[in-house]
């Protein structure tokens, strides 16, 4: 596994924006120390932020299951790239919206005082993961891009982890269905590799790229993610041999799991 290790890198760091999936759980099940890991970064006077592509769940919903694996985060710690897209839609200042995603993606959305309806002549069309979805809401979809909605998808992950190596299908599969019927690609992509949800964290806490460090397991998403924002990365080898999809981008670090990742500022600070 090749990585820059280039220690400077981890120098002058104010915030670490951790992947969930796979880096503090895995399905319903805490990844072993990832409770300490956290509390350790906090400690070092680090702020934390938990980034997940997971577009099914809302903040809330993240918030209590992590709080129920002795995780605290905040609701302001916590950035879904169904909260992205809420995000997204609002600076764009968006009168309606129809969304092909979870109730939690709806509610999420509705918090944020969007107007969400099943009218396929909404000027914005939001997909998210949808355990539900099906041939009617590739229909829905279809209707909407030609009806000339902006179509923005949360991310284009093709699958996700689930507990004993298990996976399923996620968002991008959904994503790929409306963009196979419509004939053309979304607009906007939220979620990692796409760095929005860096640029927004960056905003709102005027860190620069190079204040936040980047956690996550996946090349081609977290790691990619940080590349293109301009942040360090460290990226945690679960299957102990790197990840060949991503094999042409390159982490500043590797490291075993959260815990050995947070090992790497505690050196930096002395
Ligand atoms: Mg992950």
């Amino acid at each position: 596994m090749v990585a820059r290790e280039s220690c400077d890198r981890l120098t002058g760091i104010k915030a670490v924006a951790i992947d969930l999936d796979g880096v503090v759980y895995e399905g319903a099940r805490l990844v072993p120390g990832a409770d300490r890991a956290v509390e350790r970064l906090r400690h070092l006077g680090k702020k934390v932020f938990f980034l997940t592509n997971n577009s099914g769940k809302s903040r809330l919903d993240l918030v209590d299951k992590l709080s129920r694996l002795n995780v605290k985060a905040g609701l302001e710690e916590v950035f879904t790239s169904g909260y992205g897209a809420g995000v997204f839609l609002r600076e764009r200042r968006a009168t309606g919206v129809l969304v092909l995603g979870s109730l939690g993606l709806k509610r999420e959305l509705t918090d944020l005082g969007l107007r969400v309806s099943d009218d396929v002549r909404n000027p914005y069309l939001v997909i998210g993961l949808d355990q539900e979805f099906n041939y009617e809401k590739i229909a829905q979809g279809l209707r909407a891009a030609l009806a000339g909605s902006v179509l923005v998808a949360c991310n284009r992950d093709s699958n996700f982890p689930i507990e004993d190596g298990e996976f399923l299908p996620g968002c991008g599969a959904m994503v790929a269905a409306v963009e196979a019927a419509a004939g053309r690609s979304v607009d906007h992509v939220i979620g990692k590799p796409e760095p929005f949800l860096l640029e927004v964290i960056s905003r709102r806490h005027k860190l620069v790229p190079g204040q936040i460090a980047v956690i996550g397991d996946v090349l081609e998403a977290d790691i990619a993610m940080a590349n293109s924002f301009g942040s360090p990365s460290i990226f945690i080898d679960r299957k102990r041999g790197g990840d060949k999809n991503g094999a042409s981008i390159i982490p500043d670090f590797v490291a075993q799991s959260l815990e050995d990742a947070v090992q790497l500022f505690v050196v930096k600070e002395g």
